[in-house]
């Protein structure tokens, strides 16, 4: 068994909010409990949704709560590793993945793929693409508009990805049938998300990944991007996403949803750790030092595998 290794990778696109630091109170404490090392990593390749100075407020949250992670770049001592300078590796991956004939380009528009989309919805990314460019692979032609680069999803049994979640349990998941060919560059240059993530969790031999369970539906897709690059796909654990108490989706700017709130009002971070805690199935009594209580009783059973309530943290 390779050694531990997880990371919490919060995008700078806004405040770090209750959700978030939920998700990152149980990474650093399943790290932790592992006797393993926490990376963290600033995904902030999509630049036009980058806040400026949001990389730094939540790195400044982060260290409010308590949380501490054991690796960093060159750079400093707890300094985050950055999407935004390793572009170089992304490039090489679809570089590979382009000389084994398993990308194309693509330049049909969302509305195009709206309309002869064969299954409705798969998750945040659209409807399931139906492969209308893939007989072109990676030829130059006229395109109507700037090109995004497609995975071709293997047409055989690689497309059925077995996915381990410890919140989530054991399931299986048929990629093309579910989503089909995903982007891995978008027609704008950026790397999308799944690429960057993917060819980052390789690189930094990541063996555990717990984040938000708005990101369970990416699970599959990974471990088959990560596959066909060769690596061994990691343990997933998906925190219960935070809701409103009516079941809708929380807004960052919903009462006191995001940290600095709490800070401002003059919460004790520590309170706020044993609230999350206690939320997500885990009484930790009054302890002076939550994070470590949670690391030595983390039990992933003990997750509720629905959504929580906001009101059982803040009121
Ligand atoms: N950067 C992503 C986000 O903040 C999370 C990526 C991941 O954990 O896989 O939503």
């Amino acid at each position: 068994m390779p050694a531990y290794r997880g990371r919490f990778a919060p995008s700078p696109t806004g405040a770090l909010h209750l959700g978030s630091a939920a998700a990152a109170i149980f990474c650093a404490a399943a790290a932790q409990q592992a006797g393993g090392t926490l990376v963290l990593r600033m995904e902030d390749i999509d630049r036009p949704r980058v806040v400026p100075g949001a990389a730094e407020a939540i790195l400044d949250d982060l260290a409010w709560l308590g949380l501490r992670w054991d690796e960093s770049p060159l750079r400093g001592p707890f300094a985050p590793y950055v999407q935004s300078e390793r572009l170089a590796l992304y490039e090489a991956a679809l570089d590979d993945l382009a000389a084994r004939g398993l990308v194309y380009y693509c330049d049909c528009s969302r509305a195009e793929i709206a309309r002869v989309a064969s299954a409705p919805h798969a998750g945040e990314e659209g409807p399931r693409y139906p492969g209308t460019c893939r007989p072109f692979g990676m030829q130059k032609r006229d395109f109507r508009r700037p090109p995004a680069v497609r995975l071709a999803v293997p047409d055989d049994d690689r497309a059925i990805v077995t996915v381990h979640d410890r919140v989530l349990g054991t399931y299986t998941e048929h990629v093309s049938v579910v989503t089909g060919d995903f982007v891995l560059r978008r027609g704008d240059g950026v790397f999308a998300y799944q690429l960057a993530v993917v060819v980052d969790d390789l690189h930094m031999q990541i063996t555990d990944v717990v984040r938000g369970g708005d990101l369970a539906s990416s699970s599959a897709r990974q471990i088959l991007l990560g596959t066909l690059l060769g690596g061994a796909p990691p343990t997933f654990a998906h925190v219960p996403l935070l809701v409103a108490d009516d079941g809708s989706r929380l807004a960052k700017r919903d009462k006191l949803m995001a940290l600095r709130d709490h800070r401002a009002a003059g919460s004790d971070p520590r309170a706020l750790v044993r609230a999350i805690a206690h939320a997500y199935g885990h009484d930790l009594g009054d302890t002076d030092a939550p994070l470590e209580a949670l690391a030595e009783t983390l039990d992933w059973s003990r997750l509720p595998r629905e959504p929580v309530r906001v009101s059982a943290i803040v009121r």
